[in-house]
């Protein structure tokens, strides 16, 4: 049996708030903003929604310490403001770090929870309305029911998932991703694809979706390069942006699985942006999974026109250079965590530590 749920009011194209931000008015009256240093102004997103709320005669608070890989200290410190300013609802803007910082403050506040209680889903009751604007095309966050956080402690990334921190509404506007630089564009598209190709090796998988998955990886495949030469382009960022949305949904229904997990430790030891840990070791992956998911696999070949190999060397044509040598006690170190990350639940079949091991030694 297939399903598809998806609570989420997506509001897709450019000048998606000048033409549909109205929708926000009933959501509450005191909106925190969540955000980065710097992306949310660089890219407009921040003036366009600042406006929307003065037009609307809303008071609303910024806060604007979101770092990549957000922290839970950030969250905690987030939790705070928001209760102390009597916000009720929030309004994330931002790549992945911000959108889901936003989702954890929502609930953190409205749950009175924080810190490791944020992980525990019996604390989880109820969670204040949360609005998306994603400003890069890579996670899909704005809709999905992750929130992914850095536990800075234990040095590993660790996420939730829970319906209730579903956005309410999202404005998807390819315009924002514009001033993305050309190394975030590429990493973040490329985190998008994983998303996309997960869409299959998942024992999750759902047909229903068949379509945007085949559809997103055509976009990305076809338009990715184009647009790291034309970055101001508007139509091929909305094409990249518009496979980033399908990448949500399909992870939304069918989980992330060992291509994600291995990437996480590379991420907290060597610094890797998410997409770029996704991209290094996308080819093992692919090759690792293959022969479970041939028929899958085959098909969406025949809707890119390319072969497996083909697909490889484009994937290569990316240049994923990286300053990163994998040793032994790295390996030992992390097994673990790779292992009993949940996306290990999703996996087309049972990998083995060997399998992984081996795909680690391939940086060695
Ligand atoms: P990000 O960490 O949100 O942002 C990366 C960098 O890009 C930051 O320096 C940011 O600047 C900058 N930036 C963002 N938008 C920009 C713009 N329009 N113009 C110029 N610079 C911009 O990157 P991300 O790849 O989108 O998010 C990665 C995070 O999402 C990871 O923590 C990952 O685990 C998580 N994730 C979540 C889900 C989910 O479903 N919840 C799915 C996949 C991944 P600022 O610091 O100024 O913002
Ligand atoms: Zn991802």
């Amino acid at each position: 049996m297939n399903r598809i749920y998806l609570p989420v009011d997506i509001y897709f194209g450019e000048n998606a708030i000048a033409q549909s931000g109205d929708n926000i008015f009933n959501l509450g009256h005191k909106p925190m903003i969540v955000t980065g240093r710097q992306s949310a102004k660089v890219c407009g997103a921040e003036e366009d929604i600042t406006k929307l709320l003065e037009r609307l005669d809303r008071e609303f608070v910024i806060y604007n310490e979101v770092t990549e890989n957000p922290k839970i200290e950030t969250i905690n410190q987030g939790i705070k403001y928001f209760i102390e300013s009597q916000c009720d609802y929030v309004i994330g803007i931002g790549g992945g770090s911000p959108l889901d910082a936003a989702k954890a403050i929502a609930l953190g506040a409205a749950n009175h929870i924080e810190g490791d209680q944020l992980f525990d889903t019996k604390l989880h009751e109820k969670c204040y309305p949360i609005v998306a604007i994603p400003t890069t095309s890579g996670t899909g966050s704005e809709v999905t029911q992750y929130s992914v956080l850095t536990d800075t402690k234990a040095n590993k990334k660790a996420g939730f998932t829970n319906p209730l921190i579903f956005p309410i509404v999202a404005f998807v506007d390819p315009k924002y991703t514009i001033s993305l630089s050309q190394k975030v564009t590429r990493d973040t598209a490329i985190d998008a694809l994983s998303h996309l190709l997960e869409g299959l090796y998942s024992n999750r998988r759902n047909q229903l979706i068949y379509p945007m998955i085949y559809d997103g990886i055509k976009l990305i495949v076809h338009h990715l390069k184009d647009l790291l030469l034309h970055p101001t382009n508007v139509k091929l960022r909305e094409k990249i942006m518009k496979a980033s949305l399908y990448g949500g949904i399909v992870i939304a229904h069918s989980g992330t699985t060992l291509q994600h997990s291995i990437g996480y430790p590379l991420t907290t030891e060597f610094g890797l942006s998410h997409g770029l840990a996704n991209g290094v070791v996308m080819k093992y992956i692919m090759e690792l999974y293959y022969p479970a998911i041939k028929d899958e696999l085959d098909e969406l070949f025949l809707h890119l026109g390319m072969s497996k190999e083909d697909f490889y060397k484009w994937l290569d044509s990316l240049d994923f250079s990286f300053d990163m040598k994998i040793h032994d006690d790295f390996i030992e170190d992390k097994i673990l965590e790779v292992v009993q990350s949940r996306n290990m639940a999703n996996n087309p079949f049972t990998v083995s530590t060997t399998q992984i091991k081996n795909i680690y030694y391939q940086f060695k």
